[in-house]
């Protein structure tokens, strides 16, 4: 349950050093403005931070994922590769939470640049959906942690949910699509299923996947 694993009150008791330690080192000066901007939501095994943090290398990001086994995981795997590759993967780090409840925890307002939600659990039935992860309520959380011009990614492999993460993003006044070309020019969007373990397991196989991008804006 949730009292396993503690959550920050307000984004400012969130700690850096602990997580960036090269960014914020405890003795000498560091800048203390700079804050995470890519949040990457039930980030599983953590193959797009790694991507990620070599092509945004001063771009502070954050997985966050509810199963421990999988956070400690990912933790690891940072560790490992900052110590195999000297002054990288220094901008990356993970958080045991549920982003349900916790995401305005973390994040102030406008904070955050891009929020990603690759492969999300479906939740098939009805009564079930209340616990997607993208619905009209939480996208309000998002929109809120989200800085102008911000953008939310989001892939699935199952068509139906595909269509309800679209459809809420449509839906919502905060957020307007991306345009073809924009995706086209944004290298993030080859990593989306190139980066991602359930992206390379559904390419494997075969399977389609289904993108809604969309922007946060002011209406
Ligand atoms: N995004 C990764 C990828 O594409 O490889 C993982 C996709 S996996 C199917 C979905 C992940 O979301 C799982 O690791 C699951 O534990 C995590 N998850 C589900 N609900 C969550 C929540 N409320 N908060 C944080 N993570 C959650």
């Amino acid at each position: 349950s949730d009292s396993h694993f503690p959550v920050p009150l307000f984004p400012s008791q969130f700690d850096y050093s602990l997580h960036y330690p090269h960014f914020f080192p405890a003795s000498s000066e560091h800048d203390s403005s700079k804050r995470i901007q890519f949040a990457d939501i039930g980030c599983g095994f953590g193959g797009l931070l790694v991507s990620l943090s070599t092509l945004f290398p001063d771009t502070l990001m954050i997985g966050m994922e509810i199963r421990d086994k999988v956070t400690e995981y990912v933790k690891e795997r940072i560790l490992g590769l900052r110590a195999t590759n000297p002054g990288q993967y220094q901008n990356i780090s993970v958080v045991r939470t549920n982003s349900m409840k916790y995401i305005p925890n973390y994040f102030g307002k406008g904070q955050l640049r891009k929020m990603f939600f690759l492969f999300p659990d479906p939740h098939f039935k009805e009564k079930n959906h209340r616990r997607r992860v993208i619905s009209p309520h939480l996208l309000d959380e998002y929109a809120y942690a989200l800085a102008e011009g911000g953008i939310i990614y989001t892939i699935t492999d199952v068509e139906e949910l595909g269509e309800w993460m679209k459809g809420c993003l449509e839906d919502h006044p905060m957020f307007e699509v991306l345009g073809d070309e924009e995706l086209e020019a944004d290298p993030v969007v080859k990593l989306l299923s190139s980066a991602t373990e359930e992206g390379q397991k559904v390419a494997r196989n075969g399977g389609q996947t289904f993108r809604a991008i969309y922007r946060r804006i002011t209406p």
